[in-house]
């Protein structure tokens, strides 16, 4: 990245660093990326997919088959891991839109405490739909949903092998990877298998209001939802990309999560190229990261490159339209991205407190960053970039220091960012400098 001229003579106790530079790779983080197994993942999926339906008003009942039978199967597997804490995240919810009885949702949990009580979350949903025959590409094109009637059947076969089995067995996948790494994460590590998507994000919404209610701090949420299709419908293979989408505006936390992934994604698992998206989700279309950004905590959502819609929300959905290879790529590429945040610091605070600001001390025509110390930080990095471009362009590793001026720069032509570094060199997020919108007063006027 080329430094404009008026940077060069910013002289400054620390060297210049990450000028489009790869951070070095943490060889812990390397291995534990390398233990995803797509093996293994296949493994997961034939059972997943073996419970026939995971409809959301499915058999709770029944050993073999239905939501019940399979949320307690994630749950059995799931405590078979070291160091996790397993549960059931129940919730009774009265009849509500597509949801026509009275039911009790449950998310299934894994827990792998860190250091501190703050959250990384990967997540993908395990309750499956059938819609009938064409399934979303009837939707697509403009059919009703069938599931606003009391009358559809929730028994017929849906085995959502991809949507979103796929999500889910990632999530299941990381749970053992991280709970077997050597591992000591800074933060809270969850696996989260959602409940009641397919009828509206209820088994995360239900989850997401508890978490602001208790004050709870969320660093990231990394939401997986439809990942293991490399053939698209159209025809088209595209097993080297991903897609990470993300709700604005430009610099919201979640846009930071998304550049933050596809570094460190070009760190750790190259091969894979990741597609941000900047918006919330596909048209018409929607998964559980809207949940938490519904309460501001950070949160994307991974998509396959190229879907096939007529396989999704139907008896269709099956194993045979999973890549497992492609998948392990995208459980790879969450792997890197979580286990780097959860190890890093929190990200410094920015805004919204006394003394955390950006200002034009000390002439009056210099850029001056403040922030609140992130515990456990070693050093800060700031970062900034030109208004109108989309990802960072330049940065600055700066010391253990809460304030930085860049002299003669002006504040209303940059965009910046801090983010914190830990004592082993992982960062965390950037926290970026926002204005808010100004808001404007109505104009009293005399009629004429
Ligand atoms: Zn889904």
């Amino acid at each position: 990245m080329k430094l404009a001229a008026a940077w060069i003579c910013v002289t400054l106790a620390a060297p210049l660093a990450g000028q489009g530079v790869r951070p070095d790779a943490d060889p812990r983080i390397v291995k534990l990326v390398a233990a995803v197994s797509p093996d293994r993942l296949r493994q997961l999926s034939e059972r997943l997919v073996s419970f026939g339906t995971r409809s959301t008003l499915s058999d709770t009942m029944s050993a073999t088959r239905g939501v019940g039978a399979a949320r307690r199967w994630i749950h059995r597997e799931l405590s078979q891991y070291r160091r996790l804490q397993v549960s059931f995240d129940s919730h009774r919810l009265v009849p509500t839109g597509r949801i026509t009885r009275e039911v009790e949702l449950r998310n299934v949990v894994a827990i792998l405490p860190g250091r501190s009580p703050r959250r990384v979350y990967i997540s993908g949903h395990y309750d499956t739909v059938n819609l009938g025959p064409g399934g979303q590409t009837r939707l697509n094109t403009g059919g009703a949903n069938p599931q606003a009637s009391a009358a559809f059947n929730h028994d017929n076969d849906a085995p959502g092998a991809n949507d979103d089995g796929s999500g889910t067995i990632l999530t299941m996948e990381l749970a053992r990877v991280f709970a077997e790494s050597d591992l000591e994460f800074d933060a809270t590590l969850v696996f989260i298998l959602w409940a009641g998507e397919e009828q509206g994000l209820f088994g995360s919404m239900a989850h997401a209001q508890n978490l602001a209610a208790a004050k709870v701090e969320v660093t990231a949420n990394f939401n997986n939802d439809i990942v293991g299709n490399s053939l698209g419908g159209n025809g088209v293979v595209d097993a080297e990309t991903v897609r990470v989408y993300s709700l604005g505006p430009e610099d919201s936390p979640h846009r930071q999560l998304a550049r933050y992934i596809q570094r460190l994604a070009a760190t750790y698992v190259p091969s894979h190229r990741i597609r941000l998206m900047a918006r919330e989700d596909r048209f018409g279309r929607g998964s559980d990261h809207s949940s938490f950004t519904a309460f501001d905590f950070p949160a994307v959502v991974f998509r396959e490159s190229n879907e096939n819609f007529a396989r999704q929300h139907t008896a269709e959905d099956k194993i045979e339209g999973v890549d497992f290879g492609y998948l392990a790529q995208n459980a790879r590429v969450n792997a890197a991205g979580a286990a780097t945040v959860a190890l890093a610091p929190p990200a410094p605070i920015v805004a919204g407190d006394r003394g955390a600001s950006v200002s034009r001390i000390p002439s009056g025509y210099d850029a001056t960053l403040t922030w609140r110390a992130a515990p456990g930080a070693a050093a800060y990095r700031v970062y900034w970039r030109d208004t109108w471009t989309n990802d960072w362009q330049h940065s600055q590793v700066v010391g253990n220091v809460t304030t930085f001026t860049l002299p003669n720069v002006n504040i209303d032509d940059w965009v910046f960012g801090v983010s914190a570094i830990g004592p082993d060199g992982h960062e965390s997020l950037v926290s970026a400098y926002v204005s808010p919108p100004r808001r404007m007063q109505e104009v009293k006027v005399i009629k004429p």
